[in-house]
C-alpha cells in the first residue's frame, strides 16, 4: 500500500478497494441477520474502510475501467511493433491530423492538435476505447497494451504528472518503406490539409464563393483518394481512417452543415437541418 492524496481518484477504484477488504464481505453477508445496533456499528466500519481505501491505495491497476472509458489511447513510437505484428489491427486505429479539434483527456477542453497522432478509436457513439469491454471490464489486448495504457497510474498522482508519453507514432514511421501509401498520404495532405479545410469552413459564414469552392474541392478529393486506395490498392475500407484520418464529409456537421451529393457527382453544402 502507498499513501497518497485521494483527490481526482476514480470513484470506482475506491469502491473496488473497499469491497476487496475481507471485512466488507463479512459485513455484507451478516447484514440481513444483524440487530439495529450491530448495523450501526457495521455501517461505521464500512465508512472507515472507504476512508482507509482513500489513503492506502493499492499501487496497481485494479481494472476499474475508468481510464478505458475516457477514450482510446494515442500510440507512441514504442508501440509500432504492436501494429506491425497486428496485435492492434488497422480497423481499430485512426489518425488524427494536425489541426483537428480534439478533447483533452479530462474531456473538458477542446483544442486543435499540434502534431499528428495515431490512436485507438472510441466505440461508436461513445467515449470508451473500442478494445474495452464494459461487460467484463477488460481489455481485449491485455498482453499487448500500448505504452500509454501501461503508464496509467491513477493511484500515484506524482508519477502521472511526471510521466512522458514518448514520441508519438505517426503514419510516416508506421508506413516507412511502403512507398505507395506514403505517396498517397502526402498527396492527400497536399490537397486536403486539415488546417486549411477547417479555416475554409470557419470562413464560410462571412466570405464568398471561393471558400465554398475550396471546401467542395477538398471534399471531392478526400472521397476520391479513398475510393482509389480501396479499388486500386486493395486497402480495406475499415483502414481508411488510419491512412487518411476520418472522412472530411463527416466533419462538416461540426459547422452545422451536411454534404449533398448529386447523381452526377457534384456536391452542395447545406444546413444540417435542411431536407435533403
Ligand atoms: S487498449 Fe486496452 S487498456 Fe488501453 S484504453 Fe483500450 S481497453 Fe483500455
Amino acid at each position: 500500500m502507498i499513501s497518497t492524496r485521494a483527490t481526482d481518484l476514480p470513484f470506482e477504484r475506491l469502491c473496488y478497494q473497499s469491497q476487496a477488504d475481507p471485512e466488507y464481505a463479512a459485513i455484507v453477508a451478516a447484514w440481513p441477520t444483524m440487530t439495529s445496533e450491530r448495523r450501526v456499528q457495521s455501517w461505521q466500519k464500512l465508512v472507515s474502510l472507504s476512508d482507509r481505501a482513500k489513503h492506502e491505495l493499492m499501487p496497481t491497476c485494479v481494472r476499474c475501467g475508468v481510464c478505458c472509458e475516457q477514450g482510446g489511447p494515442a500510440l507512441a513510437l514504442e508501440d509500432i511493433d504492436l501494429v506491425r505484428r497486428e496485435q492492434i489491427q488497422w480497423p481499430a486505429l485512426m489518425t488524427v491530423r494536425v489541426g483537428e479539434p480534439v478533447r483533452s483527456n479530462a474531456g473538458s477542453q477542446v483544442f486543435l492538435l499540434p502534431e499528428e497522432k495515431i490512436k485507438i478509436r472510441e466505440q461508436p457513439g461513445g467515449k470508451a476505447c473500442v478494445l474495452y469491454s464494459q461487460e467484463t471490464k477488460s481489455c481485449s489486448i491485455q498482453q499487448a497494451k500500448p505504452l500509454e495504457c501501461r503508464m496509467q497510474a491513477c493511484w500515484d498522482a506524482q508519477a502521472m504528472n511526471e510521466r512522458s508519453p514518448g514520441r508519438a507514432l505517426t503514419r510516416q514511421s508506421l508506413f516507412a518503406g511502403v512507398e505507395p501509401l506514403l505517396e498517397l498520404i502526402a498527396e492527400h495532405e497536399r490537397r486536403c490539409p486539415f488546417t486549411e479545410f477547417w479555416s475554409a469552413l470557419e470562413a464560410l459564414g462571412r466570405s464568398n464563393d471561393t471558400d465554398v469552392d475550396r471546401v467542395l474541392a477538398m471534399l471531392a478529393f478526400d472521397e476520391h483518394i479513398r475510393v482509389f486506395a480501396h479499388e486500386r490498392l486493395g486497402i480495406p475500407e475499415q483502414a481508411m481512417d488510419l491512412i487518411f484520418s476520418r472522412c472530411l464529409s463527416e466533419r462538416v456537421h461540426l459547422f452545422g452543415l451536411q454534404v449533398k451529393k448529386e447523381h452526377d457527382g457534384t456536391r452542395t453544402l447545406l444546413p444540417l437541418d435542411s431536407d435533403r
